[in-house]
């Protein structure tokens, strides 16, 4: 899909929101390893409650469409990945006011956006194993991609492949932030929750947006 409107990406959230409770187990596995164990509960709180309020409402454009998202999670999940993963859509809301539908373009700009978003409001480094070890490749990814193609489904491929690369170093670091730095060379040979989640949301809208 070059292109997708409203409805492709609502459509899309759905499916992330259906992809998130579905990883909440192992999640939670993770997290009980490395964190204080509550991510994976979190992550599905939010998406539960995102999934019935998209269904049961309308949008008009993409920019309504995330701006719900992003408040939705932010009220609905709490913990620190709330606020980050609320933060994810809604930074870079600017960036799609007045489309009518998404390309390639305008969601890795999107995207963008909300990591730098993410990166300023959680101050996490790279390589201080959190989401942003995610993100940070899915951005370069994403960038890559653009060089060839500017379907949406394409780059958001992009995204998650870059995504899954990040969770796989994060199983070499040493968290720097939140409850797991006390946890110090336990955490290696484990990823980071957040990052993970972050490599379930890409690649359950990547799956949505690259069905024509
Ligand atoms: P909490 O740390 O409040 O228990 P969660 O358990 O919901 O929050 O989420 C933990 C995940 O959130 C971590 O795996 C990490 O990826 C991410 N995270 C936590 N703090 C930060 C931060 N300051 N910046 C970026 N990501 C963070
Ligand atoms: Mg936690």
């Amino acid at each position: 899909m070059k292109f997708a409107d409203v409805t492709a990406l609502k459509a899309a959230m759905i499916e992330v929101s259906q992809a998130v409770i579905s990883a909440e187990p192992e999640l939670t596995r993770v997290d009980s390893v490395i964190g204080d164990g509550d991510h994976g509960l979190g992550m599905k709180t939010g998406f539960t409650v995102l999934r019935e309020q998209l269904s049961g409402e309308s949008f008009h454009s993409p920019y309504e469409l995330f701006h719900s998202v992003g408040l939705c999670l932010v009220k609905s999940m709490g913990g620190s990945s709330g606020v980050l993963f609320g933060t994810l859509f809604i930074s870079g809301l600017d960036v799609i006011k007045d489309k009518e539908s998404l390309n390639g373009v305008d969601i890795a700009a999107f995207f963008t956006k909300g990591i730098q978003g993410v990166i300023h409001r959680g101050r996490a480094k790279p390589g201080y194993k959190t989401m942003v070890d995610a993100l940070l490749p899915a951005q370069s990814a994403m960038e890559e991609a653009l060089k060839s193609t500017d379907d949406i489904g394409q780059v958001l491929k992009a995204a998650h492949t870059g995504a899954l690369q990040g969770v796989e170093a994060t199983k070499n670091m040493v968290s720097r932030l939140g409850r797991s730095k006390n946890f110090r060379e336990q955490v290696i040979g484990w990823p980071d929750p957040g990052a993970m989640s972050v490599s379930v949301v890409f690649g359950a809208m990547a799956n949505s947006l690259s069905r024509d």
